[in-house]
């Protein structure tokens, strides 16, 4: 109770206890009124609530007022963050945090995979005015000085409203405030304002305070994300270097062995022709082997040679007509369609956006080994076509042996077989080969089968404008 009276009006509380005191300590006097001094003191108190109650409105609707503003700040820098691209982020954000600290001047920059701080988003008059020598936006830690050099580095907010020392050239600077941008407990960026016409307050330092702590999650998640697409760009440099390394080194390689191989196997079948018969029969024998080797190599080496020209020696994608493909393909294959009794039917197929060639030499390997893998009875072999979204399906339907779904991934890969060269004659490298069309052209392709129950292979290839069904 110490506080009643309170001080401001305890003098009049005394005196209307003097006063009372004094009149025989009747309350309300011989004509029924209130006594004056009791009057007197009923009002200071009510003046006083009525005044205090006005304050703790004033001070409860600044802070709501704060709070709104703050909030206001905080939504139109996530509206930043979220929808503005990082080349402009940096600058959007610092021109929202320029306006809500009335700050002429300012920077917001981020610590680099490198640790120097990288300062995109500078005011732009800032830049222009500029005019030290050797103007840069990054700044390697071991040069940070200054105010937003010991911010940085001592992870704490700090400010002057004293003119500061700049190096010739610089724009004046006034005032200025630096809040460290911290996340679990590290700074990763700067935020900066200068130059408020009536310098930084505790206020000043607070809102900025609270708008850098709303930016650090949001800023780490952005610069995490950068380096993770910064090395996801760089693997995938690598990557596309070595297959084109490789390819280029398949090429040479096959392209050169071409000609000792050739000659290898003329001679062989010289020495065939000419001493078969006059030396004894492993000889015979010998000679046949080599000779048999040195074809199969050769046309291992071919096939190999036409699979490491198929990313580098490929044609521009142009308008193909999948039924006049569907017809060249047929004559090519005449006799293997005749010989197998095979027949093969399509739907409409539409004109799609390919490397002609590639599109031959694609489905006629899908057809191709249709046929070949037949099984008893003559193949029925079914091509048909359908748009999804914004791409082409285009299947191959037989009625062959099938494939066992664990060997799905493995007929994709170069020289991978599931048949000896005995049962089923060729080098593996056919799927491998349509793989990497199908991929250059931007689709997929893959199989669906059972064994003994044919195999259906599909392939996608991106539709272009002006594609359809005839
Ligand atoms: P190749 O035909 O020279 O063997 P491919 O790369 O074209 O090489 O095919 C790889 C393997 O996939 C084949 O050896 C075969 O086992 C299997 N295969 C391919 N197409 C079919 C098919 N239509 N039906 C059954 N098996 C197939």
């Amino acid at each position: 109770m110490a506080n009643i009276p309170p001080e401001e009006i305890a003098e009049l509380h005394e005196d209307a206890i003097q006063r009372l005191g004094t009149k025989e300590a009747n309350l309300i006097d011989t004509a029924n009124r209130i006594s004056q001094p009791l009057i007197e003191l009923l009002v200071a108190y009510t003046t006083m609530g009525f005044r205090e109650h006005l304050k703790k409105r004033e001070r409860e609707e600044a802070i709501l007022q704060r709070s709104e503003r703050e909030l206001t700040i905080r939504n139109k820098i996530a509206k930043v963050f979220l929808t503005v691209p990082d080349d402009e982020m940096y600058g959007e954000v610092l021109t929202v945090v320029l306006e809500a600290m009335k700050s002429k001047h300012g920077l917001f920059g981020y610590i680099d995979e490198n640790g120097d701080l990288t300062a995109h988003s500078m005011t732009r008059d800032v830049w222009d005015q500029c005019r030290i020598p050797d103007k840069k936006i990054v700044y390697p830690r071991q040069e940070w000085g200054g105010i937003w050099g010991r911010a940085l580095t001592e992870k704490k907010t700090l400010f002057s409203n004293k003119p500061f020392k700049v190096p010739e050239g610089h724009l004046p600077i006034s005032c200025a405030l630096v809040v460290p941008v911290i996340h679990h407990g590290e700074s990763i960026g700067t935020l900066e304002v200068a130059n408020k016409a009536t310098g930084y307050d505790d206020r000043d330092i607070q809102l900025l305070e609270t708008i850098a702590d709303r930016i650090a999650p949001i800023l780490n998640a952005r610069i995490e994300r950068g380096e993770h697409e910064k090395a996801r760009k760089q693997t995938e440099e690598i990557l596309k270097q070595t297959v084109a390394d490789l390819e280029h080194f398949a090429y040479v390689v096959s392209h050169d062995l071409q000609e000792p191989l050739r000659m290898i196997r003329s001679y062989m079948q010289l020495l065939s022709q000419r001493y078969k018969g006059k030396l004894d029969s492993d000889a015979d024998d010998f000679i046949g082997f080599a000779v048999n080797g040195a074809s199969r190599m050769q046309t291992l080496i071919q096939d190999l040679l036409t699979y490491s020209r198929i990313g580098t020696r490929g044609n521009p994608c142009e308008p193909s007509d999948c039924e006049d493909v569907l017809k060249e393909i047929l004559a090519n294959l005449k006799l293997t369609i005749e010989d197998s009794g095979a027949e093969v039917t399509h739907d409409p197929l539409p004109t799609i956006m390919a490397d002609a060639l590639q599109l031959i030499q694609l489905m006629q390997n899908l057809i191709d080994n249709a046929i070949k893998f037949r099984g008893e009875k003559p193949p029925h072999i079914h091509i048909s076509a359908q748009q999804k979204e914004n791409e082409w399906e285009v299947s191959v339907a037989d009625s062959g042996i099938g494939i066992d779904p664990q060997s799905f991934d493995r007929i994709f890969k170069v020289f991978q077989r599931l048949h000896t060269k005995n049962e089923y004659p060729g080098t593996g490298i056919g799927l491998a080969l349509c793989k990497k069309i199908v991929e250059r052209h931007g689709g997929r392709i893959w199989v669906k089968s059972e064994p003994g129950r044919g195999s259906t292979f599909l392939f996608t290839i991106p539709a272009a404008e002006g594609d359809g069904l005839r």
